[in-house]
């Protein structure tokens, strides 16, 4: 990598879908840029064979695991997230659907401008961006949900989900097809179901495909494997003259580095954006962000709950791509069939029967009930050799309103409490019914992370919120053009901002909203014209 300067116009913390977006439009600009990324880069070879490779799947570094899946486990909710030089991109399921329109009008955005509207071009540039595509096929396990659309009397809200796959000729390399042949090749995608693995066959179009990719052409540079800690302005003002920026390595963290920008964006994602703002108000480097940080936080209202096939006729569900359809199950709710690859069958150790009782000693004794009344449908879901390609996963997403806090514990690093609405429940009664009805299908039972049984809690890969809009510092941490209040010249692009309840898979939003708040940045005015072209050519 190029040796980083003293000084850049922007530095962006993050490299997911806000912190990308971000790059290439302010790179096009003619802004100096530079990206600080926790995790690794990763290329097709880096990828695991299955989730079985725990040390290249895993994002643990105190357990020495330096993949790009990382969960965090926390009083009201476990998270499942991306960490990498793309973010989220590199383990998310592709699907890229846009939310019901009573996202864009609920939340403590919703009075700030008329989003369905305003966000329409943006929703196109993102989807062409990311490369979309409607899923082409369905695999038995998405079969098995259209079935299911049709015992409801619903055939016709079933439908292929948009992708970000390439679905050129499977298994065949060619140029570049989405940007004029400035970006990378890419190779049709071979439906082996193992994107949240990573893509091992160039198929998928992760981050590092299309945005990062670009705006390193025009000279942002990123910074892998360091983390920012610290984030002070210049002259104790209040950013008006900029900011010094202090990261270290993600492992070791006894190098110190230090970097000025005129400019900050936080695209850390939930987990790495809401903390740090919680850090830097607490230890007073930014004293005066709003009390609003850490509030709002959303799960999606959701429940992931897997069912293993005991059939000795079972097709094999992991054929298709990670998500490859969407159930509109009603106007709050949707059913994805989701899979892994052959042999990622990790989660089988985390799994248990799914049971639902207010008090944990009766879920506990319900998992035993289970045992006791399907000892055998149990022990052959136990011992099951081909356990990814037997199970369908099914995630039920709602957008249904509930809040929760982050804030910054003492015992652990971050705990959180009900804010509004019901706690957050790892069982969802439509959620439950449905994955029963699958489990009559293909004789198997209903399992969900040991978390959403034993403490009550649900899992969600779709965490948002903690750093919303808000009309002033009273009700946001942002304004409606994603700058922060409280501060001059600092930005927030990633699914923090996201201030209402999409209820279904949230990165074409966070793309459709940065690429919003891009657009209103004007270019630089000494050097704009050697990458105005560009402008052109991406928008
Ligand atoms: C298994 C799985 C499947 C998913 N499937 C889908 C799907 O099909 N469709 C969909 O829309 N969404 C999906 N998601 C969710 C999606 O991945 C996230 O919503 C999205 O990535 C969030 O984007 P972001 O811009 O907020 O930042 P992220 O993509 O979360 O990226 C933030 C980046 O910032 C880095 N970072 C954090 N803190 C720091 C710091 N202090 N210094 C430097 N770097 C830092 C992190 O390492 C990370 O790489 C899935 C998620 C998971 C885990
Ligand atoms: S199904 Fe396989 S080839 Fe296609 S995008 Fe996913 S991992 Fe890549």
């Amino acid at each position: 990598m190029k040796e980083l300067n003293t000084s850049y116009d922007y530095v962006i913390i993050g490299s997911g879908f806000g912190g990308s977006v971000s790059a290439l439009r302010l790179a096009e600009k003619g802004y100096s840029i530079l990206v600080i990324e926790k995790g690794k880069w990763f290329s097709a070879e880096d990828f695991p064979k299955s989730n079985w490779h725990i040390r290249k799947w895993l994002w643990a570094p105190a357990l020495r695991c330096f993949g790009f899946f990382k969960m965090t486990y926390l009083n009201h909710v476990t998270i499942l997230s991306g960490v990498g030089v793309g973010g989220g991109s590199l383990t998310y399921a592709n699907t890229l659907p846009i939310p019901k329109s009573t996202f864009f009008k609920t939340g403590s955005w919703a009075k700030l401008s008329n989003w369905e509207e305003e966000l329409k071009p943006h929703y196109s540039t993102a989807f062409r961006m990311l490369g979309a595509s409607k899923n082409k096929g369905f695999g038995p396990a998405d079969k098995l949900v259209e079935e299911l659309a049709q015992d409801m009397d619903r055939p016709e809200h079933f439908d292929a989900p948009h992708v970000a796959v390439y679905f050129g000729e499977s298994g065949k390399t060619v140029e570049d097809p989405y940007f004029d042949g400035k970006g990378p090749t890419r190779t049709g995608c071979i439906q082996c179901g193992a994107c949240m693995t990573g893509c091992k066959h160039n198929a998928k179009n992760t981050l590092d495909k299309n945005y990062l990719y670009l705006a390193q052409q025009l000279g942002a540079q990123i910074i892998a494997e360091h983390e920012v800690y610290d984030i002070i302005p210049k002259d104790k003002k209040r950013g008006s003259t900029g900011y010094t920026i202090h990261f270290r390595n993600s492992y070791g963290r006894k190098k110190s580095k230090m970097i000025r920008a005129n400019h900050v964006i936080f695209s850390g994602g939930v987990l790495g954006t809401v903390p740090l703002l919680l850090q830097l108000k607490a230890k007073k480097s930014l004293p005066h962000l709003s009390d609003m940080v850490g509030r709002n936080i959303r799960t999606n209202n959701e429940s992931l709950l897997g069912i293993t096939s005991t059939s000795k006729k079972a097709k094999d569900f992991t054929q298709g791509v990670a998500i490859g359809s969407i159930f509109n199950l009603d106007k709050h709710s949707h059913l994805e069939p989701v899979r892994y690859g052959k042999g990622s069958g990790f989660f089988r150790l985390l799994s248990i029967p799914h049971v639902h009782h207010k008090w944990a000693i009766v879920r506990l004794l319900g998992v035993l009930g289970v045992i006791i009344t399907k000892p055998v449908t149990f022990f052959k879901t136990l011992f099951k050799s081909k356990f990814s390609e037997s199970t369908v996963i099914l995630l039920f997403m709602q957008n249904l309103e509930s809040t929760l806090r982050l804030q910054l514990g003492r015992i652990t690093p971050l705990k959180t409490s009900v804010e509004s609405g019901p706690t957050p429940s790892g069982y969802i009664p439509e959620a439950a019914n449905l994955a029963q009805a699958v489990g009559n299908k293909i004789e198997g039972i209903p399992y969900a992370n040991f978390t959403d049984v034993v403490l009550g809690t649900p899992t969600t890969a779709h965490i948002l919120g903690g750093a919303v809009m808000g009309e002033s510092i009273e009700s946001g941490v942002i304004d409606k053009q994603n700058n922060v209040f409280g501060y001059e010249n600092m930005m927030i692009c990633d699914g923090s901002m996201i201030s209402s309840n999409p209820g279904v898979n949230p990165s074409l939003t966070i793309t459709a909203i940065s690429e919003l708040a891009m657009s209103k940045i004007k270019p630089k005015l000494s050097n704009s014209s050697s990458n105005s072209k560009q402008i052109q050519e991406h928008v």
